[in-house]
């Protein structure tokens, strides 16, 4: 079974553990660099990347994760997680910081506010058995994917599931719902 790390400084961790737990995997919350021992792919939550970011430096884990990642570790980012992965962010704070190990440009709630959030039934290529039920919120979409880039799903045209070699984000929240396939597509890939 594939050891799993999920960045527990904040956001809906919880969540992803249940799901992984459920596939089968071996699952570390992720709160010091020394979490990190073992693990062959980390799961970057949903949550606020801006408060992340900041968690990121106080808890020494910015630079270990990266060094990580460098060395080809696999990654899923859900929505905030999306953009810690992200080569680009835009509307982010100046002061942001992320890992850009993902040919893509994300902006920032791109979708609108918190009462523009919704769900949408997404047809996910390599995705069998019908439609995934994805929860946005203050979700950010992608507005642009560099050739090694694998747009996977989209919403109004706009990329919402991306995948580059082993590294696969979200703009939304598979955690949420009831529905394993997208977790299923990581660790599947493990
Ligand atoms: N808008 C949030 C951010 O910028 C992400 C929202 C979410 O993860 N649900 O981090």
């Amino acid at each position: 079974m594939p050891k799993i790390g999920v960045l527990a400084l904040q956001g809906d961790v919880r969540e992803h553990v249940s799901a992984l737990v459920a596939l089968g995997a071996d699952v570390v919350e992720v709160r010091t660099p020394q979490d990190l021992a073992g693990i062959d792919g980390l799961v970057l939550p949903g949550g606020e990347s801006t408060t992340m970011s900041l968690l990121l430096e106080s808890s020494g884990l910015f630079e270990p994760i990266a060094e990580r990642l460098a060395e080809g570790m696999a990654a899923f980012g859900t929505c905030a997680g999306m953009i810690l992965l992200a080569g680009e962010v835009l509307d982010g704070r100046p002061d942001q910081r992320f890992f850009g190990v993902v040919d893509i440009t994300v902006r920032r709630n791109a979708f609108g506010r918190q009462v523009d959030s919704f769900e949408a039934a997404l047809d996910v290529e390599g995705v069998a058995a019908g439609p995934v039920d994805a929860v946005f919120i203050r979700a950010p979409f992608v507005e642009r994917a560099g050739d090694d880039v694998d747009v996977l799903a989209t919403v109004d045209g706009h990329p919402v599931l991306c995948r580059q070699g082993n590294v696969l984000v979200a703009a939304f929240h598979p955690e949420l719902s009831q529905d394993l396939r997208i977790h299923d597509l990581f660790v599947g890939g493990l």
